[in-house]
């Protein structure tokens, strides 16, 4: 069968099943997809008191899906649909997920700075949110061993991030708790986060961090990056989406002495700006490597913009550069 139409197929399951999931337990329905995620990866109906016809419906739609007949990125690309349902329906406007093309990419980075990895590689995303960007980098890795780590503040999110990773599975450990307390993960060989940008509300929380504000409220995706670099290994890359005014806030002279302190810029590569409300929302990654023994200045920054994904001659020439790039400064990587 033709990927989409597959994709399709597997889409109708989970949003059909969402619905009748919502309507039953009277809950939004991107809640009825967190739930049917679960079904599906138990092969059960989990919730108590549905309607005998209902408890059919279920029966058939799950009974219908072979999960083994598909890959874990079609997989990946039909509940991301789903989601990105649930989350038009306007129930939680502070629900983001990243989309598709920046985790594919981001993937693609992942594997270009670690080409010559071997043995176990610790991932860990900082605020996974749906777990769409987390799966996206994990089903692009070469690795033949990946542990992850995922953690997110909101309590629906990680559970749709949970759902997300066993279906595809992925065994992820992931942790509901804000980032900006102290964590239970290892040490990680790579850090992505796509950050939450805004204030934190907790300046007794920023406390400690050298990136709280002399004045009110800190920065949450200054004291992330910041937090990212403390669990990363030394040498370790680190992968974030970040606002384009990164560096020109009135916090950005500390945030310059941070990462000079403590890593080296590896890159910045700005996002298509059509893939955002307006240029003051566009964002860009930005890639660190943590100082350490292995670890060492680039030559020269990696430095582009990047062209609209679906602009394939626009990206071959991006592409060109970054493996030129990558050519140069192979001597650098781990
Ligand atoms: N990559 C995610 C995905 O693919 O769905 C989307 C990330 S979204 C841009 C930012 C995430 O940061 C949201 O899921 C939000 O709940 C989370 N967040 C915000 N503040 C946080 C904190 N202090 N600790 C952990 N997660 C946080």
């Amino acid at each position: 069968m033709e990927t989409i139409s597959k994709i399709e197929k597997l889409f109708t399951i989970f949003n059909e099943s969402a619905e009748i999931l919502s309507k039953e337990l009277e809950d939004p329905y991107i809640e009825g997809l967190a739930e049917t995620g679960e079904n599906f990866f138990h092969q059960a109906i989990l919730q108590e008191g549905l309607s005998e016809l209902s408890k059919k419906k279920l029966d058939q739609l799950y009974r219908s899906a072979n999960l083994s007949l598909y890959t874990k990125e079609e997989i990946r690309k039909a509940f991301q649909l789903a989601i990105l349902k649930g989350l038009k329906e306007g129930a939680h406007p502070n629900h983001q997920m990243t989309p598709d093309t920046v985790g594919i990419f981001m993937g693609y980075l992942v594997n270009k700075f670690f080409s010559d990895w071997e043995g176990r590689f610790v991932l860990l995303d900082l605020a996974c949110g749906t777990g769409n960007l987390l799966t996206a980098v994990l089903n692009s890795l070469e690795m033949e061993e990946a542990d992850s780590y995922g953690i997110d503040v909101d309590e629906l999110l990680i559970r749709l991030a949970y759902s997300n990773a066993n279906l595809q599975e992925h065994p992820v450990s992931f942790f509901n708790q804000d980032s900006l307390q102290p964590l239970f993960t290892e040490p990680a060989d790579a850090v992505i986060c796509d950050l939450p940008v805004g204030y934190y509300p907790d300046d007794a929380g920023a406390e400690g961090y050298e990136l709280k504000a002399d004045k009110g409220h800190s920065y949450a995706h200054h004291l992330l990056i910041e937090q990212g670099v403390k669990y990363a290994k030394p040498g370790a890359y680190l992968f974030f989406v970040v606002p384009n005014q990164l560096f020109e806030s009135e916090e950005a002279p500390k945030l310059n002495k941070f990462l000079k302190e403590k890593a080296f810029i590896q890159g910045l590569l700005q996002l298509p700006l059509t893939m955002f409300k307006s240029e003051q929302h566009a964002k860009s990654i930005l890639i660190l490597q943590k100082k350490g023994d292995r670890a060492a200045m680039p030559k020269n920054a990696l430095l582009a913009n990047l062209p609209k994904f679906s602009n394939k001659a626009g990206m071959q020439s991006v592409m060109n550069q970054l493996e030129d790039w990558f050519k140069e400064n192979k001597q650098n990587q781990v």
